[in-house]
């Protein structure tokens, strides 16, 4: 008997804290860590106690025995993290930080947004003990979670229970909420520097990248970053987008681009019963896309995708995933990679290539091209396409292209800018560059990569960094963010959420489901700010 992580791992490395016997790996110590797929639990130092289950935020973590049919895969897949070279011991986990030669002060700290790295950098500000700690969390939107509410797919609500932790730190003694103010226009970076002792940007990375090719302004072409925007019920994200013709091509072969995939081939019933935004479901309901093509620029070795997102995808009803390769790619691929993890999702790849067909719908996996144009007068009509050497071309037609080649960071008034990588430059989360004082943490600060508990790490290195500085004296010595300051702002409170939170349970409990999301600004509003109920008594 031996538990096993499956699908939803979130690598926030709770059950490494809770093992008695540190047989879950890696932990956020180990150099692998930062690109693990998932965590992984040792069958043969596993000894059942279950204290992962119980501290798991996603419910990821089953006995052997209890594993649900879809996830049966996962015993070998945890087995196999273990078969490579020997395992080195884990390092040590880093000793909590003691306060030295502040004990018993104030530190005022100034979050923006509300996302996983905000709450994760939030939540290490106060596990500090023998200081008073306050942290004030500023929300452009009137909804927290950032990218849990907008970024994770609809049909992966296991991964939405996150929210559950998030929700119990911005509840937290010690934490201001103020939702709807957009720091650099409704309050300036300046305003706050004066006000905290220090400053940090959690803001994500929200853009979508783009080739710049032609027939990119086409209808019908768009970045994966606004489609998921616009499934997820964004209020920025695009109003309308219409799903086009048989055939959308998908560029690039990342985790994203197999959530899109299941979007637009995945049985509607499933769908229905997500928090997919009701403009998004209609569209699909009505939709004739019956082939999504994924487009790798390089060989299937490289292939972005992890092996959890692979297997789901290829156990999704509704539709059958086929690689479309020249015989013996899969074979050399395989032959050319030596780390048993990726080895093995290579092995899957081909095994699922070798089924056969039983659907009308399918997702095609195509390797070494990439889009040179997009095709068509107003709309798309198809993709001229291209070998990585530039020799082969050849053209195909669709209806629509979704761009899913990564995600930057939008530059922040007032702090230094990397273009290249649209990110913030910083030594340890502390921006560089700049007064000590403001620090990033999240996909702003070390770019669009990892899992929803990678941002714990990255928070807790980014507030060692801040702490450094407060115990060096390079931070501003005292706060003036009171309440007359909080009074000042005049933002809404966590009671707005709160009403949302419910209108929306409650819209969802009706219709089966776990929520209806409110995607209107001005409706989301009103109910926040409970106009809606006030002029209907
Ligand atoms: P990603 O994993 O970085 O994948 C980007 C893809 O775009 C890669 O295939 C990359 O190919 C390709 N690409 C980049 N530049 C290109 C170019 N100029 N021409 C052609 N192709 C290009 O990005 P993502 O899918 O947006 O995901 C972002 C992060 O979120 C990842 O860490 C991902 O694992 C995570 N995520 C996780 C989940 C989940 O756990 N369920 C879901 C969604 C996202 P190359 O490799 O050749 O550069």
């Amino acid at each position: 008997m031996t538990h096993v992580i499956t699908r939803a791992c979130c690598n926030d490395a709770a059950c490494v804290v809770a093992c008695p016997v540190d047989c879950i790996r890696p932990t956020p110590e180990d150099p692998d860590y930062l690109s693990a797929e998932m965590l992984y639990i040792d069958p043969e130092s596993c000894i059942d106690c279950g204290a992962c289950v119980d501290v798991c935020p996603v419910g990821a973590i089953s006995v052997d025995y209890d594993l649900a049919p879809e996830f049966a895969r996962y015993e070998e897949v945890n087995a196999r993290y273990f078969s490579g070279d020997e395992m080195p011991p884990p390092d040590p986990p880093t000793a909590p930080w003691q306060p030295t030669n502040r004990v018993g002060e104030s530190l005022r700290v100034a979050v923006i947004g509300t996302g996983p790295a905000a709450c994760y950098a939030a939540a290490e500000l106060l596990s500090l003990r023998g200081v008073d700690v306050g942290v004030d969390m500023y929300e452009r939107l009137l909804t927290p979670y950032g990218l849990v509410r907008f970024g994770v797919a609809p049909d992966h609500q296991d991964t939405k229970q996150m929210t559950d932790g998030f929700w119990r730190t911005l509840r937290r003694q010690g934490v201001r909420t103020f939702f709807g103010i957009d720091v650099g226009r409704d309050v300036t970076h300046g305003q706050l520097q004066e006000r905290y002792h220090a400053v940090v940007y959690a803001v994500g990375a929200s853009d979508g990248r783009s080739l710049g090719i032609d027939g990119e302004d086409l209808a019908g072409a768009l970045t994966a970053a606004d489609l998921v925007a616009w499934y997820n019920g964004h209020p920025d994200g695009p109003r309308q987008v219409e799903l086009r013709g048989d055939r959308a091509v998908v560029v690039g072969n990342g985790n994203v681009a197999l959530d899109v995939a299941r979007f637009l081939l995945g049985d509607v019933g499933a769908l229905r019963a997500t928090d997919l935004a009701d403009a998004a479901l209609d569209a699909r309901a009505a939709s004739s896309i019956g082939e999504v093509v994924i487009l790798g620029r390089r060989g299937p070795e490289h292939a972005a995708f992890t092996f959890k997102e692979l297997i789901e995808l290829a156990d999704t009803p509704g539709f059958d995933v086929v690689v479309e390769a020249p015989e013996g790619v899969l074979d050399a691929a395989i032959d050319r990679t030596t780390g048993p993890m990726a080895r093995m999702k290579l092995e899957f790849l081909q095994e699922v290539s070798a089924r056969p067909a039983t659907a009308a719908r399918r997702v095609i996996f195509r390797f070494g091209v990439s889009p040179s144009s997009i095709l068509g007068e107003r709309s798309v009509r198809g993709v001229e396409l291209s070998t990585a050497d530039g020799g082969d071309v050849e053209s195909l037609t669709c209806g629509m292209v979704i761009q899913s080649i990564g995600y930057r960071g939008r530059q922040l008034p007032d702090l230094p800018y990397d273009a290249s990588s649209g990110s913030v430059p910083h030594v340890a989360g502390a921006v560089t560059g700049i007064e000590p004082g403001t620090y990033v943490t999240g996909w702003i600060k070390r770019g669009p990569q990892g899992v929803i508990g990678t941002n714990k790490r990255c928070a807790r290195e980014t507030v060692r960094t801040l702490l450094a500085h407060w115990e060096e004296g390079r931070l501003a010595q005292s706060s003036t963010a009171d309440d007359a300051w909080a009074d000042q702002v005049g933002a809404m409170g966590l009671e707005g959420w709160m009403r949302i939170d419910e209108h929306e349970r409650s819209a969802g409990r009706e219709a089966g489901r776990p929520r209806v999301k409110l995607t209107d600004p001005e409706q989301l509003a009103d109910v926040a700010t409970a106009r809606r109920l006030q002029t209907s008594h």
